[in-house]
C-alpha cells in the first residue's frame, strides 16, 4: 500500500478543525477533546505520516497487529501513545500491558483480574477505560449500564484505577441518547474520560460530552 502523507496531514488538519468547531459550538474548550488516530489495517508509514503532522495518540483494535507494527514506531518516536480500542482476550493481556499506554476495552471481571496481575508483575500501569454496552445489545461486549457500579467497585478492589468509560452505540440508532447516557454515567462515577465518537459521528459525540474521539477513516481513508 502506498501512503499519501500529504493527504493524511490534510485530513488531520480538517479533523482537528472540525473537533474545534464542534467544541466551540457546544461551548466547550477544544483542548478538552483528545483525538485518537485509529490506525488499524493501516501500514506503519501511515502512522509515521500522521506523527510527522503532529499526531501522537494512535488506536489499534488487535494486539497482534499492534505488536507487529508499533515496537519499531515506538522506538523511533517515543512520544507515541498507543491505545487498545478492540476486544482484549485474556491470553493477550500480558502483551497488551507491555505494549500499550492505555486500554479502552476493560469489559469483564476476568480481564480485570488478569490485567491487575500483569500490571503488578510488569510494573506497568496503562490507563484503563471500561467499555460500556450502552445500548444493552445482546451480542455486544461491555458492561451493562446497570452493572457498572458493581464492576467499578470490583476494579477498585483489585487496585485498578479506571480513568473513564468508552462506548460504541448500536448501529443504526440515533447515537445522541447513548452518548448522553455515557456522559451521565461518567459524571456519576467521577470519571474524566468519555471515549465516544468515530468518523461518522464525532461532532455529535463532542456535543454530547465526549472527551476522546476515535477516528480512523476520516484520517487515513477507507479500510
Ligand atoms: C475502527 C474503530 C474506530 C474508528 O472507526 P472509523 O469509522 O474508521 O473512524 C473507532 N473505535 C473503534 C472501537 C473501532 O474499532
Amino acid at each position: 500500500m502506498t501512503v499519501d502523507a500529504a493527504a493524511i496531514a490534510a485530513n488531520l488538519n480538517a479533523v482537528r478543525t472540525r473537533i474545534a468547531q464542534a467544541a466551540q459550538s457546544a461551548g466547550r474548550d477544544p483542548t478538552e477533546i483528545a483525538l485518537v488516530a485509529v490506525s488499524k489495517t493501516q501500514p506503519a508509514e501511515a502512522v509515521a505520516a500522521a506523527y510527522a503532522a503532529g499526531q501522537r495518540v494512535f488506536g489499534e483494535n488487535r494486539v497482534q497487529e499492534a505488536a507487529e507494527k508499533f515496537p519499531a514506531l515506538l522506538a523511533a518516536h517515543p512520544a507515541i501513545h498507543l491505545t487498545l480500542i478492540g476486544a482484549l482476550q485474556s491470553n493477550k493481556a500480558a502483551r497488551a500491558v507491555s505494549l500499550c499506554h492505555s486500554i479502552a476495552t476493560l469489559d469483564r471481571l476476568k480481564l480485570a483480574n488478569v490485567l491487575a496481575q500483569e500490571m503488578a508483575r510488569q510494573h506497568r500501569h496503562p490507563d484503563l477505560l471500561v467499555e460500556v454496552n450502552i445500548g444493552a445489545e445482546a451480542q455486544k461486549a461491555g458492561i451493562l449500564p446497570a452493572a457498572l457500579p458493581m464492576f467499578l467497585a470490583q476494579c477498585h478492589d483489585l487496585g485498578l484505577s479506571v480513568k473513564g468509560l468508552m462506548c460504541i452505540p448500536p448501529q443504526g440508532d440515533d447515537p445522541v441518547p447513548h452518548f448522553t447516557a455515557l456522559t451521565r454515567l461518567a459524571d456519576t462515577h467521577h470519571l474524566a474520560v468519555r471515549s465516544m465518537g468515530m468518523s461518522g459521528d464525532f461532532e455529535t459525540a463532542i456535543r454530547s460530552g465526549s472527551t476522546q474521539v476515535r477516528v480512523g477513516t476520516a484520517l487515513f481513508g477507507a479500510r
